[in-house]
């Protein structure tokens, strides 16, 4: 029986080790419950890195590793501290995604960086290749893995692989800066079907990979000397039931159950009835422009006093790859932009921001998107912005308004939020106090079309499609044969 083999960066698992035991539980991202429906019993299995360096598993429990990651039908791919710091730390996320998200003053060309990244994408293809049966689908995630796809190619040349990145490709004439963009590019085209979030990373791919290969794209085919490689975009979309029955637990909730942030929320809209909270949720990463959000926000305080003690805004900020030079230079900014903001707005009974620096539990990520009448999402960049429908989802009574940035992948099919430039701080500032008086009437329809769109393409169906993509590209070649 032909299976899936699915292979992102980690695995869809929590390994943790205590009191020399190990302990794995099924992690709950977006990317594993949209492919749930394929990583079922015998019919899939998924390949990736368990999330602790084989230094950090004792040699008496590698082989429980692999075994537990086998019940959730897993294959753990091991390793080394200093794998995990040339690839991750440094090819992928010092190289890779500050290029593709436009930040070329941060991107390194780091040739030692690049050799490991090298090793790393081997060591993934050749686990794949080791599984690899006849008739068996691939499908590899993102740009941690941008040259398995050719890896797996050159030793299996008939394997149907699937490749998506899940954020942006940027235009030629950034991505041409890239010292191994030949290699990239290469290492990609492997694949049979390469999927985008958006059209734009679609066009600026194809360009590429015409400007600089050479090869032959005729509309959103690419001919290779051997075969055709498809190229498509399929917007991802988020667990849409998960969110929106969440939201409608929420309310089910007594003053016994709720959380401690719900009550501290509830003692906030008692006491000061006709304010609004304004929503910002995102790792701590440059490309979400934290820090525009914030000077955007004294901006609009400086110059509508009116609007002090009427608003306040709610930051989460998860904590992020602190080991990249820039992510704790933007942790130093951050503090000291939201102390300095505190500290000139403040008063007796109000501070503008209340601002958390770490991760949630799912719980109360549902209280802070019930809550906050407002949210307010200004990446610079984003691939897609997944917070953006997740607070969507959870307005069941339909209220409450999206300020998004046109930056984010999201914003192409959210045309009905208030879509922004974070780069304008006057354009923020109007949009924020359009948001705060937008009627009930004009925020319900705007949330009803969203959230039909939204229902409709959620993460299942974007799997699904995907994947019926690639296996028509199958059946095309078989014909052609
Ligand atoms: N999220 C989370 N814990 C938190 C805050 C956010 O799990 O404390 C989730 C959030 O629900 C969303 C994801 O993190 O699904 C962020 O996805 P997005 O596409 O917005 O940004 P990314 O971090 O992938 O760049």
């Amino acid at each position: 029986m032909s299976k899936t083999i699915i292979l992102s960066n980690r695995l869809p698992l929590q390994i943790s080790i205590e009191n020399d035991k190990l302990d794995v539980t099924p992690s709950v991202g977006g990317l594993a419950t949209g492919l749930k429906s394929f990583h079922k019993d015998g019919d899939s299995v998924w390949v990736g890195w368990p999330g602790l360096t084989e230094e950090e598993i004792p040699e008496d429990l590698k082989e429980d590793v692999q075994k537990k990651a086998k019940e959730e039908n897993c294959v753990a791919v091991h390793l080394t501290s200093a794998e995990i710091d040339g690839f991750y730390y440094g090819f992928s996320n010092r190289t890779v995604w500050p290029l593709f998200h436009y930040f070329m003053e941060y991107t390194e060309s780091d040739e030692e960086h690049w050799q490991i990244y090298k090793q790393v994408n081997q060591k993934y293809a050749d686990k794949i290749l080791e599984l690899y049966k006849d008739g068996d689908v691939i499908w590899v995630h993102d740009y941690q893995l941008l040259l398995v796809p050719n890896m797996i190619r050159e030793q299996e040349p008939e394997a149907v692989i699937g490749f998506f990145n899940h954020i942006p490709f940027p235009s030629y004439e950034v991505f041409r800066t890239l010292p191994w963009r030949d290699e990239v590019l290469k290492g990609v085209l492997g694949a049979d079907l390469i999927g985008f979030h958006t059209y734009d990373y679609e066009r600026h791919f194809l360009s590429s990979v015409s400007r600089i290969l050479r090869h032959q794209v005729d509309f959103n085919e690419i001919t290779l000397p051997d075969r055709i490689v498809k190229v498509d975009s399929f917007p991802m979309g988020i667990d849409y039931r998960k969110f929106e029955q969440a939201a409608l637990d929420h309310f089910e909730k007594t003053s016994e159950t709720k959380s401690e942030l719900q009550r501290r929320l509830d003692h906030h809209l008692d006491a000061t009835p006709d304010a609004k909270l304004i929503l910002s949720i995102d790792r701590l990463d440059y490309t979400k422009g934290i820090a525009h959000r914030i000077r955007a926000y004294e901006y609009f305080l400086d110059r509508n006093p009116e609007y002090i003690e009427k608003v306040r805004l709610v930051m989460l900020a998860v904590p992020s790859r602190s080991n990249v030079p820039q992510y704790r230079r933007l942790k130093r900014e951050v503090d000291e932009l939201v102390g300095r903001i505190n500290g000139k707005f403040s008063t007796v009974n109000w501070t503008p921001i209340w601002y958390f620096y770490r991760s949630m539990p799912f719980e109360n990520l549902i209280d802070l998107y019930t809550t906050c009448e407002i949210a307010l999402l200004t990446p610079i960049r984003d691939g897609m912005n997944l917070v953006a429908k997740e607070y969507i989802a959870t307005r069941t009574d339909k209220t409450g308004v999206l300020i998004l940035s046109e930056m984010a992948g999201a914003a192409h099919e959210m045309n009905e939020a208030l879509i922004i430039n974070p780069n304008n701080f006057e354009q923020v500032s109007e949009a924020l106090k359009t948001a705060f008086h937008m009627p009930k009437e004009e925020q319900m329809e705007r949330n009803k079309m969203l959230q039909k769109r939204l229902r409709r393409y959620s993460v299942e169906k974007w799997a699904q499609d995907f994947m019926k993509a690639l296996r028509t590209t199958r059946e095309n070649r078989d014909a052609f044969k």
